[in-house]
């Protein structure tokens, strides 16, 4: 293995110092089992996560939770469902205590008296018509009066097959309501007709992506690697898939050998006691998983593999970056 300061000059090992220093040990929470949407392809309905736990209502049990949550070391929570916005009380319970980051479909909004800096993704899954095939209403239209302008939100923007051709447009629906985005594959879960990625349609999505990041590079936070990650499902010529993930629940993880992974990650169900496989979809056959962070987190936990050559330790680097961007660990 070579080191650092050998393949980076100068400039490159600034960044990296930056993110070197950063210590991200996250874990997700479903806030709640309820959602006021009921989009085709959610992953938390289609698994039946809604049905492994009975959500815990009393605020004093989540207060005592996060506050063990810290003690094992978790400096980000990432807040998601079912629709954490439905339990403000709940989020607070994270929010005073730890660097928290709150999935959301953006049809509430977030009170910024009590929430100011509270990081808030939003889920796009793509224009007016197939939000209204996908999630029976166009949501954008709500979430971005919601949030427009608002400097700790984003958009989290799902493409499907179907937005091939038609992503600039959205990007710049996005970049007009002074927003940003980042984007991530849908993984159509519930088989939806139409919506599942044919090899040529991942080839054409990445050059799509690459497109618009080269176009608009104050609203993307994005890089061409991660691109390339997604789309080919393959690192330094590793497939990604069940033995490679590094986003499964650590106590539920037997794998051997085990992969690198994110250390001490766990996803809580809502009743604050039991725990799903992994961040995204009980269910899902990982061959199919398309899931953006664990990608993202894949890479990122493989940087010996990527001390070979200067461009793949900047690869890397640039996937780091974007990660602790979208987390707010360092600034746009
Ligand atoms: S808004 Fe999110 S949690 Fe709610 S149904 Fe849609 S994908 Fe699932
Ligand atoms: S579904 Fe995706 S995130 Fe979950 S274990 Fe499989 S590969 Fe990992």
């Amino acid at each position: 293995m070579k080191t650092v300061s050998s393949l980076l000059d100068a400039e490159w090992c600034a960044r990296y110092k930056r993110i070197s220093k950063l210590n991200i040990r996250s874990s997700i929470y479903d806030v709640t089992d309820r959602c006021n949407l009921r989009c085709k392809g959610c992953f938390f309905f289609s698994s039946g996560e809604h049905e492994v736990a009975r959500e815990e209502k009393d605020l004093g049990k989540w207060e005592k939770f996060v506050e063990k949550e810290m003690v094992r070391g978790v400096n980000l929570a990432i807040l998601i469902g079912g629709e954490p916005t439905l339990c403000p009380d709940r989020i607070e319970a994270f929010y005073r205590r730890l660097p928290s980051f709150c999935a959301t479909n953006g049809q509430i909004k977030v009170d910024r008296g009590r929430f100011p800096d509270l990081m808030v993704g939003i889920s796009l899954w793509g224009d007016e018509k197939d939000e209204k095939i996908l999630r029976g209403k166009d949501t954008f239209a709500v979430s971005s009066k919601n949030y427009a302008g608002d400097p700790n939100a984003y958009y989290l923007y799902t493409i499907t097959p179907k937005q091939l051709g038609k992503t600039e447009k959205i990007i710049e629906k996005i970049r007009d309501v002074g927003l940003k985005v980042h984007v991530q594959l849908l993984s159509n879960d519930e088989g939806v007709d139409g919506f599942s990625w044919q090899p040529q349609e991942l080839l054409a999505v990445r050059d799509e992506m690459d497109a618009m990041l080269d176009a608009y590079p104050q609203t993307m936070i994005s890089s061409k690697y991660y691109h390339r990650i997604i789309t080919s499902g393959e690192m330094l010529g590793r497939p990604f898939g069940w033995l490679e993930c590094p986003s499964v629940t650590e106590p539920l993880d037997k794998r051997s050998p085990k992969p690198r992974k994110l250390i001490g990650f766990i996803r809580w169900a809502s009743d604050l006691r039991a725990m799903h496989r992994c961040c995204t979809s009980e269910t899902r056959d990982c061959r199919t998983c398309k899931d953006g962070a664990a990608h993202m987190s894949w890479v990122m936990v493989n940087k010996r593999a990527h001390m070979t050559t200067s461009e793949d330790l900047r690869n890397w680097i640039e996937v780091y970056e974007m990660f602790a961007k979208l987390y707010r660990f360092i600034p746009w």
